[in-house]
């Protein structure tokens, strides 16, 4: 009888708990996530928002800030570091983003291009506990080219940190870079670029099959230009998640519509869960 209680309870509480914010095996909270997303639409200085919030989730924090050479005249940028211990404190993995937005007139809010991202990344912040690396959570700043993107225009920050990263050695510590982009629309389909790193698309397939999440995970029929460029051109395996089909025929990239209205929270849970799961049962490459 006391058993039968239990299981009716067990059953009952997993009925109702089947949107609960912390509804999966390594607790992201995809509430919070869209929490820093609406929040983020609205203030200026992101920079200042994320290194709070990282401090907030009990983190050391670094901010790197340098001065980027732009076809406009240099402009002062600053990439946001933070490190989660992990088991393995000899390597580390690094999970990237952007949280700067393209400028336009009328503005967009970037609530996909670059809040999408950002607000995953600081919900992993604080559910990420003992992965078997270090997970370096990189906020780029200058993803965005100013005029047109080349070799000297745009991905400003991850030129930056992977320079750095090469002159000081540590590259050769680096397991790997996953980077996420756009990661809010809400027909999530991701669409990887035809050089991803074959492993790492492995491990992010077998992580979105276990998430019941496998027909996310597509190919697209090119090249995507994006922060995790820098970090493949210096040898790290390096994978670029991204869903570069915003709107009916990628209508709403870079325009106005990139608002909180044409993103959603399920999509950023999705991409929250893959990418916990991915982390978290990485092995060796
Ligand atoms: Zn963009």
């Amino acid at each position: 009888m006391k058993l039968f209680a239990v299981i009716i309870a067990f059953i009952v509480f997993s009925i109702f708990s089947g949107c609960s914010p912390a509804d999966n095996d390594y607790g992201f909270d995809s509430f919070s996530a869209w929490k820093h997303l609406k929040k983020m639409e609205t203030i200026a200085d992101k920079c200042s928002y994320i290194d709070s919030q990282l401090k907030k989730s009990g983190l050391n924090v670094y901010k790197d800030s340098f001065v980027a050479s732009t076809p406009l005249g240099d402009r002062d940028m600053t990439n946001i570091i933070a490190v989660i211990p992990g088991k393995n404190r000899d390597r580390f993995i690094i999970l990237g983003t952007h949280y700067d937005i393209k400028e336009l007139n009328p503005p967009m809010s970037g609530a996909n291009d670059g809040l999408s991202g950002t607000s995953v990344l600081l919900a992993l912040a604080d559910s990420l506990k003992d992965p078997p690396y270090d997970v370096r959570l990189l906020f780029f700043d200058g993803e965005e080219c100013i005029v047109e993107y080349n070799d000297s225009d745009g991905l400003f920050g991850s030129r930056n940190y992977a320079d750095k990263l090469y002159r000081s050695g540590e590259n050769r510590e680096c397991v790997c870079m996953i980077n996420i982009d756009m990661v809010g629309d809400k027909d999530l389909k991701y669409t990887l670029s035809a050089d991803t790193d074959l492993k790492l698309y492995r491990k992010l397939q077998k992580a979105a099959e276990k998430e019941n999440l496998q027909k996310t995970v597509t190919f697209l029929n090119g090249i995507i230009l994006d922060d995790h460029v820098p970090f493949k051109n210096i040898g790290i395996p390096s994978i670029n998640i991204i869903d570069f089909n915003y709107g009916p025929g990628n209508s709403f990239w870079h325009t106005p519509h990139d608002n909180s209205e044409n993103v959603s929270r399920e999509s950023l849970d999705k991409t929250g869960r893959i990418i916990s799961r991915m982390i978290m049962e990485f092995d060796e490459l």
